[in-house]
């Protein structure tokens, strides 16, 4: 009796019936075994189960692909290969000893022997000075011997009965332009004779590889271990084939783009297969079909973290919403073919595929307008130049004649796919994607949607990828809204409005689904640009920030992060800032400001900012601009917007200016009650920038422009409260001589006084246009009469509010509330894009 078959008896005794045997698959990727640490958790946590026999497909180490591809590439162009060689050698070589201890002998004898063939076949290479298809297939496989035989023989070395199988000798494939597709009757003889030679209950088989009809050594494929995973499922009439990673699962987009991507619990196979087709890395398309045949349900699941569940592919769709996940395919191209000819032309579609097929091109995605008017393919980069030649030639005639007018190139495109059962039938999936893609600037070169209707894909520029992925997948409710923000001027707003936002983050991130990251703070002379966001205190890192400041940079920057959308907060009161506005609106940044620079300065320049906001879609808001948190220009808005007509715009813009009136009662000089008001911090450090009032004229022309007049500051006749000879004093001399203006306002309170009126700073807008800001009198009954100290009040008189205007009032002035006032705006941006708020 030979020893072979001692060791089968043996087995054979140790195991149920064979019709009662309960056989899993097991597949282990490159990301699984990186090194000897790795394979000993693989051998741990497969000696931890319990079924009664094991199949366990490995993977190459990670990388050794990559570096096999790379030493055959060396060798085939002559370059040195040597010391690569030598690495890879002595990666396994380590590997193996680290496993094995003291027995390594054997195993590092059948290391030596593979490595001295494979430089054998190298050398081979560098004579020859080439690289022919064969060769490649043959070297490019062999990671997946090594690591086989590491496995085997360490499980062994453990006692376990455990034989390796490797691939080449049993599974043959046809390589066709869909695939590669198995003989399963000769690979299920071959393996049978295998079998019966070794019948242990545990086998190690390498992935990847095989053998065609001809006996030519071949692969299946980059990615191709899951694939065997499945096949040889299948040939050991496995019940189940568990896929092991480095992450817990499918996720509903790759988590190298989406971070917060989050994992699914099941899928069905048409959803996996769509997954996969379309780029998601996790399992390989062809993977399902020897599963779905035999309905042998894949759970993908993570080897660091084996107690977690994983994915369940099974043949049942749990529809949990109308998407289940997101892909990207990169490095793909359009061609377009279009003309007047096409246009009920049958047969075209037909000739525009045959033609590609004959060049043998892949065709990812196709697209037709009803119009007929272009046919649209998308198809990988590599062929598209072979691909837009192949058409030309098919289409000479047409083009010739003028019926067809062009084949365009669009380079570097890639396309993202929406995936999921429970999109079938249900509306408003494809208007969910196109919106989200739409907020987020992403130009879309095509569209299709299977009939299935499980899948809508779009083609996008390459540069766009991330952020459209992103975007999308925050869509979904899959993941947060997420903005890029970035804050210009710290001062006493912005301070408060920083405060503010880093105070309420939690709450939106969990609450809302809304992530505001603040990614970069601006003073006049520096800036702190942070990739991810700005965490901790913002006030101690932008302490030390050196950056001089660079709005260019400091815009890049805000735009860099692919997230689908950024905004920029201006609390500066900067001309300068105020001039980037247009070009900010126009590349897709939303703008929110307390600064007046943009709504009261040059007319032309407002209407720049208005147009570029319009053409892009992005957000101008700038309501603390009037009134601080009051939510004065959103009132004006919504009435002008629901077809209101605005026939007077009225009231009491400066919390200054309404504090020194409502307390000047003749018992205190005004010039006192300027200086109480100077000390208690409510004016300006230079009191007549609220005396002058400009200030409140410039909130006038902000709201005229709102109401849709072309109202410049120019246009407001102001009465200034400084007297012509206090204009140039420096501020110290104003102060002192402010007294010089005592009599008059007190002949003024007086004079207002005998009508039994008070004196008021009023700002007033009328229907045809006219605009001024001054001091006026007005009945004690008057509504601005009995104000509040410093609150303002603004008065809209409309065709509905004729008789009884409306009235917003309140505290108008303050950091506190103004930041508020423009938070509330940042969020209004952030609910048009779609956060839940
Ligand atoms: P292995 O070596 O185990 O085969 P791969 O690197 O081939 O591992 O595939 C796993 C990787 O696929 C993950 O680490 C992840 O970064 C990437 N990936 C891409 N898309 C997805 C997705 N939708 N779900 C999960 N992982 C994905
Ligand atoms: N090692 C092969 C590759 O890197 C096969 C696989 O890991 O699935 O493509
Ligand atoms: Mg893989």
């Amino acid at each position: 009796m030979s020893s072979v078959a001692v060791v089968q008896s043996v087995a054979e005794a140790a195991l149920p019936e064979p019709s009662k045997r309960r056989t899993v698959a097991h597949k282990f990727g490159g990301t699984s075994v990186a090194d000897a640490e790795r394979y000993r958790h693989v051998a741990k946590l497969l000696l931890a189960r319990d079924e009664d026999v094991q199949i366990t497909v490995v993977s190459a180490m990670k990388g050794v692909t990559d570096a096999l591809i790379d030493l055959a590439t060396l060798a085939g162009t002559e370059l040195d290969w040597r010391d690569r060689w030598h690495e890879l050698r002595a990666r396994h070589r380590g590997a193996a000893v680290a496993l094995l201890g003291e027995s390594v002998g054997q195993t590092i004898e059948w290391l030596e022997g593979r490595f001295d063939h494979l430089a054998e076949i190298l050398s081979a290479l560098s004579v020859i000075g080439e690289l022919p298809r064969e060769v490649l297939d043959r070297v490019q496989g062999l990671g997946e011997v090594y690591s086989a035989r590491l496995l085997g023989d360490y499980l062994s070395s453990l006692g376990e009965d455990c034989a390796v199988l490797d691939a080449r000798e049993v599974l043959v494939v046809d390589r066709t332009d869909l695939g590669v597709d198995v003989d399963w009757e000769l690979s299920a003889a071959r393996l049978a004779e295998w079998r019966a030679a070794n019948p242990s209950r545990r086998v190690v088989v390498t992935g990847f590889v095989a053998r065609d009809r001809a006996g030519h050594i071949t692969t299946l494929g980059r990615n191709g271990s899951d694939y065997s995973g499945a096949i040889f499922a299948a040939l050991f009439d496995a019940s189940e084939l568990h896929i092991w990673t480095d992450v817990d699962g499918v996720l509903s987009a790759d988590p190298r783009v989406v971070p917060e991507a989050v994992q699914l619990e099941s899928l069905s196979y048409d959803e996996a297969c769509e997954l996969a087709y379309f780029g998601a890395k996790v399992v390989h398309p062809q993977t399902m079909s020897p599963a779905i045949e035999r309905k042998l349900p894949i759970i993908i699941r993570n080897t660091f973290q084996p107690e977690h569940p994983g994915t369940r592919i099974t043949s049942n769709s749990e529809a949990v919403g109308p998407v289940k996940g997101l892909t990207l395919s990169p490095d793909l191209a359009v061609v377009n073919l279009e003309g007047t000819g096409l246009i009920g032309v049958p047969g075209t579609a037909e000739r525009v595929f045959s033609a590609l097929r004959q060049a043998r091109v892949s065709v990812v995605m196709i697209s037709q307008g009803s119009s007929e008017h272009s046919i649209c393919c998308v198809v990988k980069a590599a062929d598209a130049v072979r691909a837009r030649a192949t058409l030309m030639s098919a289409f000479a005639h047409e083009l010739s004649v003028g019926q067809i007018q062009r084949v365009q190139l669009t380079d570097d495109v890639c396309v993202l796919a929406a995936v999921g059962d429970g999109m079938a039938g249900s509306p408003g999936v494809a208007a969910r994607l196109f919106e989200s893609l739409g907020r987020a600037q992403v130009n879309i070169l095509a569209i299709a949607q299977g009939s299935s209707e499980r899948n809508i894909s779009v083609a996008i520029a390459g540069a766009d990828a991330t952020k459209a992925l992103r975007a999308a997948h925050a869509g979904f409710w899959l993941s947060p809204q997420t903005f890029s923000v970035g804050v210009i001027g710290p001062g006493n707003v912005g301070a408060a409005l920083l405060d503010q936002l880093q105070a309420a983050q939690p709450q939106l991130l969990g609450k809302a689904n809304l992530d505001l990251r603040l990614r970069a703070i601006a003073s006049r002379s520096r800036m702190l640009l942070e990739g991810r966001d700005i965490s901790g205190s913002w006030r101690e890192r932008f302490q030390s920030a050196r950056e001089p400041l660079d709005l260019d940079r400091f815009t890049d920057h805000l735009l860099s992060s692919h997230l689908p959308h950024a905004v920029i907060v201006d609390c500066s009161a900067s001309p300068e800032v105020a001039e980037r506005y247009a070009q900010w609106l126009a590349a897709g940044i939303h703008v929110v400001t307390p600064n007046k620079q943009a709504g009261a300065g040059p007319l032309a320049r407002y209407q720049a900012i208005a147009e570029a906001a319009a053409g892009s879609g992005a957000r101008f808001r700038y309501e603390a601009t009037v009134g601080a948190g009051l939510p004065v220009i959103t009132t004006l808005r919504d009435l002008v917007d629901t077809g209101d007509t605005v026939t007077s715009i009225e009231g009491i813009f400066s919390g200054t200016l309404a504090w020194l009136f409502n307390k000047f009662d003749g018992s205190v000089p005004f010039s006192q009650l300027v200086a109480q008001a100077r000390g208690m911090g409510y004016t300006e450090p230079d009191p007549r920038d609220d005396l002058s009032g400009t200030d409140v004229a410039r909130k006038l022309v902000i709201l005229g422009r709102e109401a849709g007049l072309g109202l410049s500051l120019e246009d407001v006749q102001v009465e200034s409260l400084v007297p012509e000879s206090l204009r140039q004093a420096s501020v110290e001399d104003f102060m002192t001589r402010l007294d010089e203006v005592d009599a008059e306002f007190a002949q003024r309170l007086a004079q207002a006084r005998q009508a039994g009126h008070v004196l008021r700073y009023v700002a007033r807008l009328d229907e045809g246009g006219k605009a001024s800001v001054g001091l006026v009198e007005l009945p004690d009954t008057h509504a601005f009469a009995n104000l509040r100290l410093t609150d303002n009040i603004v008065q809209f008189t409309t065709r509905r509010y004729c008789s009884n205007p409306l009235i917003v009032q309140g505290p108008g002035a303050g950091p506190e509330v103004t930041a508020a006032g423009v938070f509330a705006d940042l969020l209004r941006v952030a609910a048009g894009q779609g956060a839940r708020l």
